[in-house]
């Protein structure tokens, strides 16, 4: 048989989909399991969204559509990033994408040739790694460690900048961390961004209506207006509207960039469907009170997971501000044993945890932090209790 391309040799099936699998085989053999594993919002999008889709499938054209996004699309989103603060985009600055994954992997075909460095912090977001390595771009990370509450500081940028790098990415709020950059902190970083006008900035905000504690979304380009002309914004419907399976994503940054990821697109997809395009408007124009709802759950569910974790003896957790994970430092429990198993690290740890409690979370080293791990509290509420109750039982009984 001939080889596969020497590409997918780099190109992995994602961690949190295989832990997220595991959990789902156990349940079927009838184990009782809680899921702290994927990121999916346990909330559906409102019934204006599910009208505008059967209106669309009723008037169905059966036709190709744009390759960027319609242009009633591209002026959602147009109006939405107005509503972020984010004015002067015009349709030709947009594009659209198969979620904002395939929006990213169409950024890094754009903009990295083989060989050219991607900068960004850990722990970061599974994919971008996954992503560098098919376009077998080379990656610099960024450690950031839960000492320095998982955020970039200045001085780490510059000195990853000084090196002129293709792409600096940026995750904010971060998955898996959940922490949010203030608006010093990003002014801090934007400070030092705009010394380096050879680096392509990415700015993966998908999280950016997820906030808590009455914190504000600040970008880049809010502080320094001129970064605009390299600046690429990504954004999704997946969480903030509960549609991740529409697979809805977006760009907004220079001409160039949007004819790039459209190209791609031409080439890739075609188009968006007709009928997930009038779903993802009416997301966008229509009533926003299910993203602010869930908001407000996600924040009282994020201060119900610190709670029980703050009663963990060695369990380190920076407070996270947005998004709905949280990423504990468990090393505390490395060296140890749990029922004769022992625990050397995160990978071990997760597996104990869902053999012995039917607990499933995915460990950190998914996201280059092998001394953590990733809770995701998107289960349904009252599975969220139990769920932390045997998870300080697990670590109680550790020996
Ligand atoms: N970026 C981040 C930081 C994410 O957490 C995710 C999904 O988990 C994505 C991008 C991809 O989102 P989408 O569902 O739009 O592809």
């Amino acid at each position: 048989m001939p080889n596969l391309a020497r590409r997918m040799g780099r190109a992995k099936p994602s961690v949190i989909m295989q832990v997220a699998e595991k959990a789902k085989r156990l349940k079927a053999e009838g184990r009782d399991i809680i899921s702290f594993s994927i990121g999916v919002p346990n909330f559906l999008p409102g019934e204006h969204v599910y009208a505008a889709a059967r209106e669309a499938l009723a008037k169905d054209s059966g036709q190709y559509g744009s390759n960027r996004g319609s242009d009633a699309l591209l002026d959602a989103f147009i109006q939405h990033l107005d509503g972020l603060g984010l004015t002067g985009y015009t349709r030709a600055h947009c594009s659209t994408g198969i979620g904002a994954k395939h929006v990213i992997y169409n950024l890094a075909e754009a903009l990295l040739d083989e060989g050219d460095t991607i900068v960004f912090p850990v722990p970061y977001w599974t994919s971008y790694m996954d992503i560098a390595e098919i376009v077998n771009a080379r990656v610099e990370l960024l450690q950031c460690p839960a000492s320095q509450d998982y955020k970039v500081t200045p001085a780490q940028l510059e000195a990853a900048l000084a090196k002129k790098p293709k792409v600096f990415l940026f995750n904010n709020p971060s998955n898996p961390t959940g922490m949010v950059y203030t608006r010093d902190e990003i002014a801090a970083l934007a400070e030092v961004l705009v010394k380096y006008p050879d680096t392509w900035i990415i700015t993966d905000d998908i999280y950016n209506r997820m906030l808590f504690d009455g914190l504000e979304y600040v970008n880049f380009m809010h502080v320094r207006p001129e970064l605009r002309e390299r600046t690429i914004f990504i954004d999704s419907l997946s969480k903030t509207y509960g549609m991740p399976g529409w697979r809805v994503g977006f760009m907004a940054g220079p001409e160039v960039v949007a004819q790039a990821v459209t190209t791609l697109n031409s080439n890739h997809i075609t188009n968006l469907p007709e009928i997930t395009t009038a779903a993802a408007i009416a997301a966008l124009t229509g009533p926003q009170d299910v993203p602010a709802a869930r908001c407000a759950e996600f924040q009282a569910k994020r201060d119900q997971v610190l709670a029980a974790l703050a009663q963990i003896p060695g369990v380190v957790c920076p407070r996270p501000q947005g998004a709905f994970y949280v990423f504990p430092d468990i090393r505390c429990a490395f060296g140890k044993s749990h029922g004769g198993v022992t625990i050397e690290n995160d990978v071990d740890f997760c597996n104990a945890l869902l053999e012995a409690k039917g607990v499933a979370c995915v460990p950190g080293s998914a996201f280059g932090e092998p001394h953590a791990m990733r809770i995701s509290y998107t289960c349904p509420t009252p599975q969220l209790a139990p769920g932390l109750a045997r998870l300080q039982e697990f670590f109680a009984e550790l020996r």
